[in-house]
């Protein structure tokens, strides 16, 4: 039996399929953050990937580590992030769709900036369908554009392990060094104001309508963004366990 989309039986024909192939890890579904820049998508998908043993995929790490190694793709992608644009769809796709491909994708993963339009909406739903995995669960995470300023302008990230700090809410011991493996903390280039205004603007634009794509098809649970990031986490996992009982 194939995982429908249809509001109702997603539950039932997940459960048929997974326990056709056995118990298995992870949740068997994709989880997709949706949200602003600066609501807490990686914070939380860090953190959800660990609970729920899932892979953390993320396309903004996949673009910066491209550009880092000088690959082809990097090069088109590095012009349009530092203006804080999104990278076209078909860039973006083939990208997404390798990586998902993985066998360590298998059994459900968690995506932090993906996706952002309408043609990647339909087109993760086709690779799921594809590769089996039940009804992807939308977390969307409602936070307001002042706070977003704030927490993006304070972002610090580290260099090797990808851990999160705010200067302003959540310093690291050190100024400037992460806790957790002592290596540089660095603030994004794209997380000056200038370029944080037209990231906004793009996610109005671009990211929004999907906030209806996903609720139509009664897949998407809102997040209290605002809340402190231990709240979040809470919330975001009442969700889950919830879906994992219903396996
Ligand atoms: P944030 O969510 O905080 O804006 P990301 O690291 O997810 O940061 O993304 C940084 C940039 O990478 C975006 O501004 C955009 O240019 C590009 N990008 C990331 N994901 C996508 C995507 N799914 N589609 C198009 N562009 C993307």
């Amino acid at each position: 039996m194939r995982a429908s989309l249809r509001k109702g039986s997603c539950v039932a024909a997940v459960t048929a399929d997974r326990n056709a192939v056995g118990a298995l890890k992870g949740l068997g579904r994709a989880v997709i953050l949706l949200g602003p820049p600066g609501a807490g998508k990686g914070t939380q998908a860090q953190r959800i990937a660990k609970r729920y043993e899932l892979p953390h995929l993320s396309t903004g790490d996949m673009f910066r580590d491209h550009i880092q190694r000088g690959t082809e793709l990097g090069k088109k992608a590095k012009p349009l992030m530092e203006r804080g644009e999104l990278v076209p769809d078909e860039i973006v796709l083939g990208m997404v769709e390798d990586r998902i491909n993985q066998p360590d994708c298998a059994n459900g993963f968690v995506f932090d900036g993906f996706p952002r339009t309408l043609p990647q909406a339909d087109d993760l739903e086709r690779i799921c369908r594809n590769n089996r995995l039940g009804c992807t669960i939308v977390l969307h995470m409602v936070v307001d554009h002042a706070l977003l300023m704030r927490r993006l302008t304070g972002r610090r990230i580290c260099k090797a392990g990808g851990h999160i700090y705010n200067v302003y809410n959540r310093p690291p011991k050190v100024e400037g060094v992460c806790d957790f493996d002592g290596s540089e903390l660095i603030h994004r280039a794209d997380d000056s104001e200038g370029v944080i205004g037209e990231r906004l603007a793009a996610y109005d634009r671009q990211t929004v309508p999907l906030v209806e794509y996903y609720t139509d098809r009664g897949l998407l649970s809102p997040i209290d963004g605002m809340a402190e990031a231990d709240t979040v986490t809470e919330s975001i996992s009442r969700i889950l366990d919830g879906a994992k009982a219903a396996r």
